[in-house]
């Protein structure tokens, strides 16, 4: 996914690694579930995907596994 339109109409790059555009989520309870020294690559497979929009600061949230279905959230105005 090399990169994906915003509503506002920006155009978010997904190329650069690690993105500037991109934060990780994990819940607590998913959190919960690691302790000690722990393997980032198993860490990284639990986490879900946020792109930030730099122009509008909407956040699209990728909930699921299904990488091109995500939720927009808008600032309140
Ligand atoms: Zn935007």
């Amino acid at each position: 996914m090399p990169s994906i339109k915003c509503s506002c109409g920006t155009i978010i790059n997904m190329s650069e690694i690690p993105n500037p555009n991109e934060w990780l989520l994990i819940s607590d309870v998913e959190y919960d579930n690691f302790s000690g020294q722990i393997d980032s690559e198993k860490l990284y497979m639990k986490m879900k995907t946020m792109l930030v929009c730099q122009k509008c600061k909407r956040l699209l949230i990728f909930w699921s596994d299904k990488i091109r279905e995500a939720t927009s959230y808008k600032l309140e105005d």
